[in-house]
């Protein structure tokens, strides 16, 4: 546009700007000095975050839900949330089924022999230790597979590429990982003795990423694994040669029922003792890959170390309930065990950190619709740290979805997702992705967050007597 057709433009709509500005702006949010320096604070200053995530990661390492690693997890987590000074702090178990990896392998086996990178997936079923050997049927994409006639896969591998692209939200997740999250079931009920996906990725390392599935509608468990992303794309040049292309799969894995798991609950407690509850949390398990950093340390951590921060400040209206989920990652078994046990109970908020440990860029929340004043004084608390209003946004967080589902208000605080799908769910996630200066950004989000809604905090304020 040039430039005196946008003065013209400006001059024709002055008086119209002028009218709205006196009847649509909305009241000035006057900001609060204890929320500002509590915010400011943690973002300076806070190295809880960092204590938890290292010490968890260190300490404890990979977290296989259902495992002995995570019940030493769950042990580590009560010592760490006593000691910071939590109150009623317990562990609530449940029971669920646990698959473990063994022994993986793949090669091509002809035309060209070589060996490719290969993990399995969650719930994947075992190939024994001889393995299996079939030929490539290769689909682009997981509707490809669908539409294919049960003769053009059955007795093979099957192979589904896609091609998911890093974004700042994570939006591919949902439409690429379809070939993870439907490719086996569709595979074994088509025949096919076994199926490898591209892994559901953004990296070109060679690391494959798992990730759960399940077997649906009656199919039998086939063995099912993630090659790398360079392995996959090995394997379509070798298939562009046209020749009909063999591979001998090894997927060792078991599966048993009667696996334990258990939510880490923790609180500081409110003023009020009938003011409905704030929830916030992480999951405590990972993949077995790797040291679980990011997924989801970092989460845990983040929310934990807000809700400290309120705590050193004083005593808030309401009581801040943390969760360290068990068993997110198949199935999110944790969340559904939480919202069973509280969801009927009232909720101030529900939120979930689970997405990395990058900056938060912008939030959403139920609260613009329903309580437009707690939302407005977000936007307004929230955006000298950088963070935009998302308006349209949706609730995210596996292990608050049920609670949400049974009629908790929500918060999604989302972190900038660029990166996150480089290590997600490989041996690549450990504490060196995390950014210190970025997880203190979380931190002083989640604490304004919290500042926010809790009612108000009385410094000096009495702790109720344990009982
Ligand atoms: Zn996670």
């Amino acid at each position: 546009m040039n430039r005196a057709l946008l003065a013209a433009l400006l001059i024709s709509a002055a008086p119209a700007i002028a009218q709205q500005s006196v009847a649509k702006m909305p009241a000035p949010v006057i900001a609060d000095p204890q929320i500002e320096r509590l915010r400011d604070n943690a973002l300076a200053n806070d190295h809880y975050a960092w204590d938890v995530v290292e010490g968890l990661t260190t300490e404890v390492g990979q977290r296989l839900a259902a495992t002995e690693a995570e019940a030493r997890a769950r042990d580590w987590a009560v010592k760490r949330l006593t000691a910071m000074g939590f109150a009623n702090v317990h562990v609530e178990p449940f029971t669920m089924p646990v698959w473990t990896r063994g022994a993986e392998s793949a090669e091509i086996v002809s035309p060209f022999p070589q060996k490719l990178t290969v993990a399995a997936l969650g719930y994947s079923g075992s190939t024994g230790p001889e393995g299996v050997t079939g030929q490539i049927a290769y689909f682009p994409t997981v509707d490809a597979l669908r539409a294919a006639p049960d003769s053009a896969v059955a007795g093979k591998i099957v192979f589904i590429d896609h091609h998911m692209m890093p974004a700042q939200d994570g939006s591919g997740y949902g439409q690429f990982g379809a070939p993870r999250r439907q490719g086996p079931t569709i595979a074994s009920l088509k025949g096919a003795i076994g199926i490898v996906i591209r892994s559901i990725g953004t990296d070109h390392h060679r690391n494959p990423h798992t990730g759960v599935q399940y077997f649906t509608d009656g199919a039998k468990p086939i063995p099912a694994g993630a090659l790398s992303v360079p392995d996959a794309e090995q394997l379509i040049r070798i298939l562009e040669r046209g020749r009909p292309v063999t591979m001998h799969l090894t997927l060792v894995s078991q599966k048993s029922d009667g696996g334990h798991s258990g939510n880490v609950i923790a609180e500081v407690p409110g003023r009020d003792p009938k003011a409905p509850v704030i929830l916030v949390g992480g999951h405590l398990d990972s993949w077995d890959l790797a040291t679980g950093a990011i997924d989801d340390g970092a989460g845990v951590a983040i929310t934990t170390a807000a809700a400290k921060h309120i705590m050193d400040a004083g005593r808030p209206a309401r009581t801040i309930r943390i969760v360290w989920f068990g068993a997110e990652e198949p199935g999110g078994f944790g969340g559904k065990a939480y919202a069973d046990a509280h969801g009927k109970e009232p909720h101030a908020i529900a939120a979930e950190s689970d997405f990395g440990a990058d900056r938060i860029w912008r939030f959403s929340s139920k609260l613009k619709d329903s309580d437009p004043a707690a939302y407005a004084k977000l936007a307004a608390a929230l955006a000298p740290l950088g963070i935009t209003r998302n308006d349209k946004g949706d609730a995210d967080g596996t292990d608050v979805e049920p609670t949400i589902a049974a009629g908790a208000p929500w918060i999604s605080l989302n972190q900038d997702g660029t990166r996150y799908f480089d290590w997600h769910h490989t041996p690549d996630d450990t504490l060196d992705k995390i950014d210190p200066a970025q997880l203190r950004q979380n931190v002083a989000a989640w604490t304004t967050m919290l500042a926010v809604l809790s009612g108000g905090i009385e410094s000096g304020a009495k702790r109720p007597k344990r009982r």
